[in-house]
């Protein structure tokens, strides 16, 4: 049985006071029942990491350097976040992939990374609206996982989170219908279980892109979803809460 799983995503949004109460409120809300983090800014982590401790919320990061240590001016490294109390890192998130030129190859280099100090990788992939549009919705996961897999081996799938995430439906207020994205799901988990069974089996599979209260439990019903990756409902307390207790 897979476990559900919901993470935020604040992206570059908040206040350390601000966000230190949205996690406070958040935390007030949860129980053992789901697995529930959130990925935020990283200059919050230290603050956030004496907020969470000893707490059902788990604290991610955003992104994370493709390499160990060294001369890389404005990057932050794996060990780094390990230090400040993460868990996970997104890697790949479709507005690091577009505004920051993050390509596939650099992203298996950050989940590499994100893997060898100890930190479970969310991979983000997912098309365009213009991929969809012209049919190239499955090569386009294709090529992403594959990056990955020739990078990293299938085997390190058993440490790591993926995220379906259709870029059009992020941040637009437009979703995937929930069998649009139980189709994707399907194909993502048929796709790794060419490669090896039981890791398919039991990978999480958080679908992203404008999940809200009133759409998160159609999407979480799914078969082959397995919760969610929650960008703008994350950064009210209340919202989040209740996407949580959806799955
Ligand atoms: C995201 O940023 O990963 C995301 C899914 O954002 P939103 O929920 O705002 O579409």
């Amino acid at each position: 049985m897979r476990r559900s799983l919901v993470v935020g995503n604040w992206k570059m949004n908040g206040t350390l006071a601000s966000a230190e109460a949205l996690a406070r409120g958040v935390i007030a809300g949860l129980d053992s029942s789901t697995d529930v983090a959130v990925c935020v800014p990283s200059v919050f982590l230290p603050g956030l990491q004496t907020v969470a401790k000893g707490t059902f919320l788990a604290l991610g990061a955003q992104n994370v350097a493709d390499k160990e240590s060294g001369a890389f001016t404005g990057e932050i490294s794996a060990s780094m976040l390990v230090e400040v109390g993460c868990k996970y890192v997104l890697v790949g998130h479709s507005e690091r992939r577009t505004y920051y030129g993050d390509s596939n190859a650099s992203v298996a280099a950050r989940f590499c990374q994100a893997q060898s100090k100890g930190l479970i990788p969310i991979l983000c992939i997912g098309e365009t609206l213009e991929q969809r549009e012209q049919d190239q919705t499955f090569s386009v996961i294709d090529e992403q996982l594959d990056a990955v897999i020739s990078a990293a081996g299938i085997a390190a799938f058993a440490n790591a989170v993926l995220a379906y995430e259709p870029v059009w439906a992020i941040g637009t207020g437009r979703t995937a219908t929930d069998e649009q994205a139980q189709e994707v799901h399907h194909y993502i988990r048929q796709y790794l279980a060419l490669k090896d069974q039981a890791i398919a089996e039991n990978m999480q599979i958080l679908y992203g892109g404008s999940a809200k209260p009133d759409n998160a439990k159609g999407l979480f019903a799914m078969p082959d979803i397995d919760g969610g990756l929650i960008g703008g409902a994350s950064l009210d307390a209340d919202s989040f809460l209740q996407i949580c207790r959806s799955v």
